[in-house]
């Protein structure tokens, strides 16, 4: 378990700025290292105070996710600075990432073909392929939490965020997850070989799970009930239909894991004949750039929809406390409604295990 040292205030060593993103519990906001000038983004979570309190983070689930993220050093993953503690929040000082989410990068291209799409898959992959390694799944890769590096650059990097629902499996321990977001599910357990393969045939356009509604996708995706029909898929080259079928196999056993996904003909072609299929199949962009237009408003849905339920949560926590009954808002929630975040005292944790 992480211990926490009360030694630093995150606004000694940082200057707040912008915020860049938000998720369910907290924002993200670009920090400037006081001392260099460097740039990073700081995860500003709240922490949940007291059992009886439905806001904020659970500490056990903050110190996972820290944990996780220092097991995982590799160019394709979002690296951790540092982290920070107060009363009420964690600080997570991470590398800035300033390219913006991959999908809105290649919604904006007119073509893409295939071999430039297998670009950033082979980066996914060896990101996954290591995280895998060290035993660590991420039970959330979704096309918000891929990440380029800078988009102006001529061969921009993949970085993969969000380590929120992430766990180290143990051997012969079995892990179910039915969290995340229904178009990009598994049903995992510790013995799958590969976990993380709903996210990749997005990248081809469209899920061949694709139901009308969430929930008929998600039955798709639990039944394996999937199919390439000619209308969307007439532009995938066999070999990427290949690729995805050996990642929709329920048997883990017969499942490709991300080690063995980078050594598929789709991804590192042995002949130049198949070299020349990559480069003649493309991605159905007219597809693409609607699935992505689609995926963005239930984004901000979503969003409407968090905020909302959360202000009734707060509503309800003070409500109860005036009917004096045993849901009582806890230090957190005070802090959400009633202390401006610049005046929390953020003290730096150290992870001596
Ligand atoms: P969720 O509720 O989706 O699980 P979360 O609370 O775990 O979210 P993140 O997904 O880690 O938060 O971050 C929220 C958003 O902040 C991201 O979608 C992204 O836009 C932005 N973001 C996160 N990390 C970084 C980073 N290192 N650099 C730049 N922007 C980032």
């Amino acid at each position: 378990m992480a211990v926490f040292n009360m030694l630093e205030n995150v606004e000694d060593l940082y200057e707040i700025g912008e915020v860049l993103g938000s998720g369910h519990f907290g924002q993200v906001r670009e920090v400037r290292e006081r001392a260099t000038g460097a740039r990073w983004a700081g995860k500003f979570l709240k922490i949940r105070k007291c059992a009886s309190s439905r806001l904020g983070m659970e500490r056990k689930n903050v110190e996972r996710e820290v944990e996780v993220l220092q097991a995982l050093q590799h160019p394709n993953i979002m690296a951790l600075k540092d982290v920070f503690e107060s009363r009420a929040e964690v600080v997570l000082v991470l590398e800035l990432i300033s390219g913006g989410e991959l999908f809105d990068f290649i919604a904006e291209k007119e073509n893409l073909t295939e071999s430039d799409a297998i670009d950033f898959m082979k980066q996914i992959l060896l990101g996954v392929g290591f995280m895998h390694n060290k035993q660590i799944g991420h039970f959330d890769l979704k096309p918000e939490n891929i990440m380029l590096s800078d988009k102006m650059a001529p061969n921009p990097d993949i970085k993969i965020i969000d380590f929120g629902l992430a766990h180290c499996l143990q051997s012969g321990e079995e892990y179910r997850c039915m969290s995340g977001t229904p178009q990009y599910i598994c049903e995992y357990n510790s013995n799958l070989l590969f976990p993380d393969s709903a996210y990749f045939p997005r990248l081809s356009g469209l899920s061949p799970f694709q139901g009308d509604t969430d929930e008929e996708t998600l039955r798709n995706i639990i039944a394996l009930n999937y199919k390439f029909d000619d209308h969307h898929f007439s532009m995938t080259s066999a070999m990427a239909k290949d690729f995805i079928q050996k990642l929709f196999v329920k048997d883990q056993n017969e499942r490709m894991t991300a080690e063995e996904c980078l050594h598929h003909p789709w991804i590192k072609p042995l002949t130049r004949k198949q070299v020349a299929n990559r480069n003649r199949s493309s991605i159905n962009m007219k597809t693409f750039k609607k699935f992505n237009a689609k995926r963005k408003w239930k984004m901000s849905y979503n969003m409407v929809w968090m905020c909302n339920r959360l202000h009734r949560l707060k509503l309800l926590c003070k409500t109860s406390a005036l009917a004096g009954e045993e849901l009582r808002p806890c230090e957190s929630d005070q802090e959400d409604t009633e202390t401006k975040p610049a005046s929390l005292i953020r003290r730096r944790l150290s992870n001596s295990s």
